[in-house]
């Protein structure tokens, strides 16, 4: 846990706008943009890389790429397309240590 401020965003020690919460997960606007819809999808359960899920997290994978479905819909980009994108530990460009999924889109995407 000594990289995860999304757990104090998650616990609301740092105030952050979310654009979607269930049981499970919060989606929130990330802070440093990379495309015009920047989305990140977090679980609640504090897991610190998709190389530490488990088998009884499944039902919580399924709800991250479910919830980053519908909040494309929201934002209007699921006709045109979109890029669901995790990274996984420093060789992969993770920099906080709670998986979440990127959601990125509103332009043509490289
Ligand atoms: P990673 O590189 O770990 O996959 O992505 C972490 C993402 O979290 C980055 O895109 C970064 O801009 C975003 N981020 C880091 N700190 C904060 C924060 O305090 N608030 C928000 N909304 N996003 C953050």
């Amino acid at each position: 846990m000594e990289n995860d401020i999304f757990c104090k965003i998650i616990n609301k020690e740092i105030p952050t706008g979310f654009v979607y919460e269930n049981d499970e997960v919060v989606a929130f606007k990330d802070i440093n943009p990379k495309a015009p819809v920047h989305i990140l999808i977090v679980p609640k359960k504090h897991i610190e890389s998709v190389a530490d899920l488990k088998e009884e997290d499944a039902h919580l994978g399924l709800n991250l790429i479910l919830t980053a479905k519908k909040l494309a819909e929201e934002q209007g980009i699921a006709e045109s397309g979109y890029r669901l994108q995790f990274n996984v530990r420093r060789g992969g460009g993770q920099l906080v240590d709670h998986i979440h999924l990127h959601l990125l889109g509103g332009k043509q995407l490289e």
